[in-house]
């Protein structure tokens, strides 16, 4: 009976008071890559500038959010299991965990947006929401049942688990090619300083773009569209957009809402290489299919 009710007590804690202590082994790969980044400054070459730019984009925009965010968390759009597995790998680059962790944190926020179970809302603080989560929260470092319940079709993925397991290895690589073959200057701006700018700028997606920007949608949550944060993401920052509906593929409507993600997309779309895009246009009616399949796992979860 006592049991029981400590169980209770726990699910009913929010991912705030779950949180507390410190997971050190992130904290401190964070303040490395920081320092790294001071230090790159330091190193300043066009050619460090210019390699950085490009996987910037590589990690970012082909990662980050065609990747991890609009392919695997949301299914906006369908490609061949390479353009998948491509795709994933590009993401393992920014240093945000593995597709399985990143999708159920995700798809927790989407599920609980802004409220007590979010695993970043800036209702409980602006530092919580930009890092502090990361850094003592129990988010990235989901439980298998958690993992089981929100990211079921990742599972089932051997290749998913297989590089969820092993997501730092790619980025070790790139470190050792950029070393060997570009030297230090090279090395630390592609990896420390690019790496450092990418992490801020999608904790700024969480952050940011729940608290200051415009709403196209009456959401229920806090989410808004912020340009400035759209443009430091390849798209992203147009979330307001996007959490009156999370499954289109373009998170831009109009055309001064720049998506560079959606460019991808489109480019992938006209080689054969997308399909099943959804769409929305500004006025918020859809274009293009609705799968259900993952609604339902998400309406499951929830
Ligand atoms: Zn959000
Ligand atoms: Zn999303």
């Amino acid at each position: 009976m006592k049991s029981l009710k400590v169980r209770d007590m726990k699910t009913q804690l929010t991912n705030k008071q779950r949180a507390g202590r410190i997971n050190w082994e992130t904290t401190i790969t964070m303040i490395v890559f920081h320092v790294g980044a001071v230090a790159a400054l330091f190193m300043f070459t066009w050619t460090a500038l210019i390699v950085s730019l490009v996987i910037l984009w590589v990690a970012g925009s082909l990662g980050i959010g065609m990747g991890y965010h609009r392919l695997l968390t949301h299914r906006g759009y369908k490609t061949p299991k390479w353009v998948e597995y491509v795709l994933t790998v590009c993401a393992t680059l920014t240093l945000e965990s593995g597709p399985i962790q990143w999708v159920t944190t995700h798809r927790i926020h989407h599920a609980h947006t802004d409220v007590p179970a979010d695993p970043h809302s800036p209702r409980d603080g602006t530092w919580w929401a930009h890092v502090g989560w990361i850094l003592t929260g129990t988010a990235q470092k989901h439980d298998r049942a958690t993992v089981e319940r929100y990211s079921p079709d990742l599972l089932r993925d051997r290749f998913q688990v297989w590089i969820s397991r092993w997501y730092f290895l790619p980025l070790v690589s790139l470190g050792v090619a950029l070393l060997v073959f570009g030297g230090w200057s090279v090395f630390l701006w592609g990896i420390f300083l690019r790496t450092v700018v990418g992490l801020h700028a999608t904790w700024l997606v969480n952050s940011a773009t729940h608290m200051w920007g415009t709403r196209r949608f009456e959401t229920t949550d806090d989410s808004t569209n912020n340009l400035l944060i759209a443009l430091m993401t390849f798209g992203e920052g147009w979330h307001n957009n996007h959490h009156a509906h999370p499954r289109a593929a373009r998170h831009g409507l109009t055309w001064y809402e720049i998506d560079v993600n959606w460019w991808g997309i489109r480019t992938l779309q006209l080689l054969g290489l997308a399909k099943s895009v959804k769409l929305v246009n500004a006025s918020g009616q859809r274009a293009g299919g609705r799968g259900g399949k993952l609604e339902g796992v998400l309406r499951k979860a929830a």
